[in-house]
């Protein structure tokens, strides 16, 4: 069975059968951790990596009698994050009781939205190699995250940590409108990078901070109605992500294919044995036995402080990308690679408010991001400073260095995180741009070679690459390549 994205036209995710081409279904819910110094409930510390069980309140641990309080800082995440994914924030809400039994739940039940959520429908837009695409979002809602179950420190028994019991999550819920592992792929990094940019998740997915349950369904191509969906739980990277869904499409291609029916049920991603397996059949609604929590009022939300929230709002992904289209001439594609950070969006402006707009994205995206790559470095950790790389671009723009000699001089800049200034002058590495000099030089080649200028004078005009090659030997690349080429014209004639 052969997957494969069908036209450059179609970003769709084809699987082709034995049978028939099925098309692939995706819709995430992402649980997002709310950055907030205290847990959605009680005042605990929420500081990732503290020693087990030391951020435990007694509401936490579900002692009797101790009774939740809204922390109105997770609210005001909450609305902060709807309005950026341009949703509806709903000015009532309702806070219900999940009830299910697990070790790391000691309350017996998650403190969760049901009916009513605290933001509706919304909308992402992905940036995709063929165009833009729309996904749209089914609502976002707030609730606890349980305790953390620790089975590998014991051959013999199951430890529970509760530091991450009452911790505040954004579940995320998207429409079923993903078709392919490329559009998984965007779709959680936008919303990462909108999340970010708002302060309200940092993403940290090897923390846990950002996982989702995937849910996916195959359907005949062509066909309306969407097949039975299976949900693969808890997945923490995107990378498990997209290896979950295409084993899980797969499998579902083959089952229908040899004349069986899908079980909607909830499945684990073994990412060892790169499979998924089922865990249990997939619990309805009333399984769980919702009933809005007796111990908290519902949400009122004040129309005020949405305004007030929604004016506040830092410049998004989205809006930036016009901007830097607009304000730097650049194309879509470069504003969209550098807005996908803030970090490295901040890093360009620096770099770009004193030098030339398009070569400042043009070193980002090329030399500089190979750089950080390669040591494995977040753009914040950039042995060359914005600033640096900026008077080296100045140097390229007025000629006083190659481009050849700028990545000489970056890779200085790179090893000793010195000034290209203090680089080129210690190392005399600016371009030689003395016409009479070059001219010098010039003609000791062309006297030097005499039987090459007279087979260039018979024709051979390739040889002229030739005496360039000699020139930049000679001047150990300093030379400026349109005078060297200027001045061989004219001596060549003559
Ligand atoms: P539940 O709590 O039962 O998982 P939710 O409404 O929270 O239900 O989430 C359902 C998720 O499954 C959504 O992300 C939705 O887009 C997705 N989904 C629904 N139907 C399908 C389907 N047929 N194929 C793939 N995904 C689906
Ligand atoms: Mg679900």
């Amino acid at each position: 069975m052969v997957g494969k994205l069908m036209n450059k036209n179609d970003s769709k995710y084809i699987i082709k059968g034995n049978k028939n081409k099925w098309e692939v279904v995706i819709g995430l819910e992402v649980h997002a951790q709310v950055i907030s110094n205290s847990k959605l409930f009680s005042g605990s510390s929420t500081k990732f990596g503290a020693n087990p069980n030391t951020q435990v309140s007694l509401v936490d641990s579900a002692f009797p009698g101790m009774l939740p309080v809204i922390n109105n800082y997770c609210v005001e995440q909450a609305i902060k994050t709807g309005l950026g994914l341009n949703a509806k924030i709903n000015l009532h809400s309702v806070f219900d009781r999940k009830n299910y039994f697990y070790a790391d739940l000691p309350q017996g039940y998650q403190i969760s939205q049901y009916k009513n959520p605290i933001v509706g429908e919304g909308k992402v837009v992905l940036d995709l190699p063929n165009g833009s695409k729309t996904v749209g979002i089914e609502r976002l809602h707030l609730e606890q995250d349980a305790g953390k179950s620790i089975h590998d420190i014991d051959p013999n028994n199951t430890y529970v940590d509760l530091n991450r019991s009452g911790i505040a999550l954004m579940e995320i819920v998207s429409k079923p409108d993903l078709r392919s592992l490329d559009e998984v792929n965007a779709y959680v990094k936008k919303l990462r990078s909108i999340m970010r940019y708002l302060g309200t998740c940092d993403g940290n997915m090897q923390e846990g901070s950002l996982r989702a349950d995937v849910n996916v369904s195959v359907r005949k191509l062509g066909e309306k109605n969407l097949g039975t969906r299976c949900e693969i739980k808890n997945v923490n990277s995107i990378k498990f992500m997209q290896m979950a869904i295409d084993y899980e499409a797969k499998r579902q291609v083959k089952l229908l294919e040899d004349g069986k029916s899908i079980d909607q049920e909830t499945r684990l991603f073994d990412t060892k044995k790169n499979e998924t397996r089922s865990m249990r059949s997939k619990e309805d609604a009333h399984d769980y036995r919702y009933f809005p929590d007796p111990d908290l009022l519902p949400l009122k939300i004040d129309k005020d402080l949405i305004d007030d929230i929604r004016k506040k709002l830092p410049e998004l992904p989205d809006q930036k990308k016009d901007r830097f289209i607009k304000e730097y001439a650049l194309t879509p594609y470069e504003a969209n690679v550098l807005v996908s950070e803030k970090e490295i969006s901040d890093f360009y402006e620096d770099v770009a408010k004193s030098s030339d707009k398009k070569l400042a994205a043009t070193w980002i995206m090329g030399d500089l991001f190979a750089l950080l790559n390669n040591k494995d470095l977040s753009i914040t950790k950039s042995p060359v400073s914005a600033k640096n790389l900026g008077e080296l671009i100045k140097y390229i723009k007025s000629g006083e260095i190659s481009g050849r000699i700028a990545k000489e001089v970056f890779e200085h800049m790179a090893q000793s995180g010195e000034n290209p200034k203090k680089i080129i002058e210690s190392k005399g590495l600016k371009q030689q741009s003395d016409p009479k000099e070059l001219e010098r030089i010039i003609k000791g080649i062309l006297e030097k070679n005499k039987t090459n200028v007279e087979k260039y004078k018979s024709g051979k005009e390739k040889i002229f690459g030739f005496f360039v090659g000699e020139v930049m030997k000679m001047s150990k690349g300093k030379a400026n390549p349109q005078l060297v080429n200027e001045i061989l014209k004219k001596l060549l004639k003559g």
